[in-house]
Order: structure tokens, then sequence, then C-alpha cells
């Protein structure tokens, strides 16, 4: 009997690159780690910024924190995959890492902004997948950014400004998420993780199997 091979433990050649986007206050980060608990071949891409490490980061596994310095050399070698100012501090995807885990099958989620979705979805075309999450309304956004403890008034305003202009995109990505109850957020980018590794493009290792059978 000709058996196919299971596709659940059957990673796809080459990664997928799955790109979450959404405004701070959105529920990206809760989305990606729930993801990334679930998901057994996906892993963070990790990226590199200029800014500071928060209370509980920790360097090579949040970001790599580098100086401005670095940064601009990394850019202007072209080691980045993509990169973008971001509440002036620089945020970028170092290249080498990526094309390896993607050669290597394994899926990346990448937490980065409009500005780097852009550019990777230009590098990477056949790979990306995107994802945006929205909050379930602008005043729930308000009093998340308001109740997190480590901005002052300030930077709250900051990134609510930067918020709305985040959510001005949303059109650019290939799904959007109202992220209103979080359990139903985190199926929704569950299902369409599935739906994406199922895609006939992407079963590249039946080749073999039904070549043994082809008349
Ligand atoms: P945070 O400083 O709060 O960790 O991130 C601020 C913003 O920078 C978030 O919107 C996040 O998605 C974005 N960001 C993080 N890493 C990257 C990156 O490598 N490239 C780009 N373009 N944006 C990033």
């Amino acid at each position: 009997m000709l058996e196919l091979p299971s596709q659940s433990t059957q990673p796809s050649t080459r990664g997928i690159c799955f790109v979450l986007s959404a405004p701070s206050g959105a529920g990206k980060s809760t989305i990606a780690n729930a993801l990334r608990a679930s998901q057994k071949n996906l892993f963070p891409s990790i990226s590199v910024t200029t800014r500071l490490p928060r209370p509980g980061e920790t360097h090579g596994i949040h970001y790599h924190f580098i100086s401005k310095e670095q940064f601009e050399d990394q850019a202007k070698n072209g080691e980045l995959l993509e990169w973008a100012t971001v509440f002036d501090k620089g945020y970028g995807t170092p290249k080498a890492a990526v094309e390896q885990q993607l050669a290597e099958g394994k899926d990346l989620i990448f937490d980065i902004d409009w500005q780097g979705h852009r550019q990777i979805r230009e590098a990477l075309p056949n790979d990306v997948v995107s994802i945006f999450i929205l909050p379930p309304s602008i005043e729930e956004l308000e009093k998340r950014l308001t109740n997190r403890a480590s901005d002052h008034v300030n930077e709250i305003n900051k990134r609510m400004d930067a918020a709305l202009n985040e959510i001005s995109h949303w059109r650019e990505f290939d799904y959007v998420i109202i992220n209103n109850k979080l359990d139903i957020a985190i199926s929704e980018c569950e299902t369409i993780l599935s739906c994406e590794r199922l895609k006939t493009k992407r079963q590249t290792f039946l080749t073999n199997f039904t070549n043994s059978f082809s008349r």
C-alpha cells in the first residue's frame, strides 16, 4: 500500500515568514507568545534595536541590543533584511539568521511594524504571510496604553499617535484580526498558520512521493 507521509509532522521544505503587526497595545506580543507556545515549528526572528532593554528583556532573546553605530554599519553593509526608525530608535531584521532558518524549514514569526512589513514582503515575496491585529476600539487601545506602567504620559501620547498611524496601514496585510477576545484572536491566527502551511505550493515534500506512481 502506498502511504502518504503525515503533513502535521512534515515541515515545508522552506519555512514561512509570519509577520505580525499591530499598533502598540493591540495585544500583539501576547498573541505572538501564545503562538510560539502552541506551534512547535515556529521560532521568533530576533531583531536588532538601538533602544535600551526594558526590565525583564534579555539580549539575544527579546532583541539584540546594539549601538547606533553598529546599527548604521549593519544597514549600510546590507546585513539587514529590513529596517526602520520607530520612536526615534533603529529596529531591523538580521538577514543571515532569517535565510538560514527558512532554509532549515523553520517557520519564523516577525514582530515588526508596517515599514518593515513592506520591505520584507518585497525582499521575500514567496515566503511572507502577514497578519494585522486591530484593537476592538480606539478607546480600548487608549485604555490599554494608559494602563502600561512602564510608559510616561508623553510616551503614551506619542505611542497613541504612532498607533493611529500604524492602524492606517491595515489594508497592506494578507489578514486582519480584531482582538476583541484574546483566545479567539489566537485561534484565528492558528487557523491562518494551518491553512498557509497546507497550501499546495508548500507541499514540496510530496513531489518525490507522487513521482513514484506517476504514469
Ligand atoms: P518595542 O520597542 O515596543 O519592542 O517595539 C516598537 C515597535 O518596533 C513595534 O511596533 C515593533 O513591531 C517594531 N519592531 C520591532 N522590531 C522590529 C524590526 O526588526 N523591524 C521593524 N521594522 N520594526 C520592528
